[in-house]
């Protein structure tokens, strides 16, 4: 598996080598046994339904104790360390004696379990290895989008990208009824479970985009969806219950361009210029089979420039850090240089020089979608899913959205603004806040709840003026 962001390196490690030792010791066999076997951690393996929820990121750091602390208490177990026991050992001036330290729920994973050398452990050295089985218990969410024209493979690629059948139940209109149709929105969730880890994916796909003969502004239906998800989830966070947020904002959106033209299309353009502030775009160079290595070679260098040109954002990968291993670097500089992916996509296993492989068959030979000699298949799926998911989400949450906020409590105060100057030239003693109208259809209890919250904030903003 290619290096995802690498370890600490060896400056950031504690100088102790039973330390340096231990964190490298520590692998996901381990941890998983550990998961499995320590008492009070049944949850980990047969969840309930409602530890899969997705949780809001804080966004402004708290004062108090880490989120870390303050949510795994119900992962306790019997024989983990009660406060009294851990007030030990921060008020002992030197290290327990091993028989009187308190057992470790991590066993030989803990170095606090060491041998009687190593007096110096506090323990911190966990704390990685907690914050991954504090993930781990979580789950992992993502939500992706797909767009571009109909028929360039995008339902195909994604099941070859999670290797699941996703459009199961799909309908495909006929060309009459493609003339006059509108962008749809449809969302497929799917739980994936590799080694343990969780992962609940959305697939929001946007059908009939670029399919009516009139497309002049057939981004907007995607556009004011990815605002709904950011207006929802701004809302949730506003309001009295901001633990059980369900997160649907868009990560990530691939969009694809057709292998056939020379360039992009004014709809790409269009697209793409519309949404780029709003999502992470990953352009993708549809159907590569089509066209000769020299081809692709040419198109994408056209569609880099083009997206250069026309001033499109798409989704930057983040810089290497100077003191990176050389291949992790070199890996990241083929990902960088591989824009847009020019990708193929087959839910058929051929037979190709003795082994069984993902593909295409033609009559002069078998393209295989997962041989980087063919295509960028493989190195897309190692960014989405193997080194860059996080940092998607990172960016949606601290760039797109926070733009999104930005702009809705601008709003909201110039209202303010507009409201008390209106109050003040009609002498009435307004403290009105005007908050947007609760949206139709909202059920009485969150009803309750945002009134709650507006009355909260006109009390704030009121007892200001
Ligand atoms: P969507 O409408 O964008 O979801 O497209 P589909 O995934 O339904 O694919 C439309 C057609 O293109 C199907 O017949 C696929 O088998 C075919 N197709 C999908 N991916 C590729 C590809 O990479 N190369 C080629 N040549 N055909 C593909």
């Amino acid at each position: 598996m290619p290096p995802t962001h690498s370890p600490p390196s060896s400056h950031h490690l504690p100088s102790n080598p039973q330390i340096k030792r231990f964190l490298e010791a520590t692998d996901d066999t381990e941890l998983n046994k550990f998961v499995k076997d320590f008492p009070g951690s049944e949850s980990c393996h047969q969840p309930e339904a409602k530890t899969w929820v997705s949780r809001p990121q804080v966004l402004e750091p708290k004062p108090q104790a880490p989120d870390l602390y303050q949510d795994d208490l119900e992962f306790k177990g019997p024989s983990w360390p009660q406060p009294s026991d851990s007030q030990q050992y921060f008020s002992a001036s030197a290290p327990l004696s091993p028989s009187a330290r308190p057992r470790s729920p991590w066993g030989k994973l803990d170095p606090y379990d060491s041998s009687e050398d190593d007096k110096e452990y506090v323990g911190f050295a966990t704390l990685p290895n907690q914050v991954h089985r504090k993930s781990v218990k979580k789950g992992f969410d993502f939500t992706l989008m797909v767009a571009g024209e109909s028929g360039l493979g995008k339902s195909t690629l994604v099941n070859s990208l999670f290797l699941t059948d996703l459009y199961r139940d799909r309908k495909l209109l006929g060309a009459e009824e493609r003339i006059m149709q509108t962008v749809e929105i449809t969302k497929h969730a799917v739980d994936i479970e590799e080694k343990g880890v969780r992962l609940r994916l959305t697939i929001v796909d946007t059908p009939g985009f670029g399919d009516a003969v009139n497309n002049t502004e057939c981004w907007k239906p995607v556009a004011e969806y990815i605002d709904q998800q950011f207006e929802q989830y701004f809302r949730d966070e506003s309001g009295l219950n901001r633990k059980n947020i369900q997160d649907n904002r868009v990560h990530c959106c691939l969009y694809f361009i057709s292998p056939f033209g020379h360039g992009l299309r004014p709809l790409d353009v269009e697209f793409m210029k519309a949404l780029h502030q709003r999502v992470n775009i990953v352009p993708i160079l549809a159907k590569a089979d089509t066209l000769t290595p020299p081809e692709v070679e040419r198109k994408k260098r056209k569609i880099r420039e083009e997206i250069e040109h026309f001033g499109i954002k798409v989704y930057q990968f983040p810089d290497c850090d100077s003191d990176e291993d050389e291949d992790f670097k070199l890996q990241d500089q083929a990902l960088k240089e591989s824009i847009p992916f020019a990708v193929i996509g087959s839910n058929t296993v051929v037979e190709a020089r003795g082994r069984r492989v993902r593909g295409r068959l033609y009559p002069w030979g078998i393209v295989e979608v997962e041989n980087p000699g063919h295509c960028d298949f493989v190195k897309l799926r190692t960014m989405l899913v193997r080194t860059h998911m996080q940092d998607l989400k990172d960016v949606t949450r601290e760039t797109h959205y926070e733009n999104y906020r930005a702009q809705c409590i601008q709003s909201m105060t110039r209202l303010v603004v507009k409201e008390r100057n209106r109050n003040k030239l009609t002498r009435e003693s307004g403290t009105d806040f005007p908050i947007p109208a609760v949206p139709p259809g909202t059920d009485p209890e969150t009803e309750r709840l945002i009134r709650e919250k507006d009355e909260e904030v006109r009390a704030v903003w009121g007892g200001r003026g």
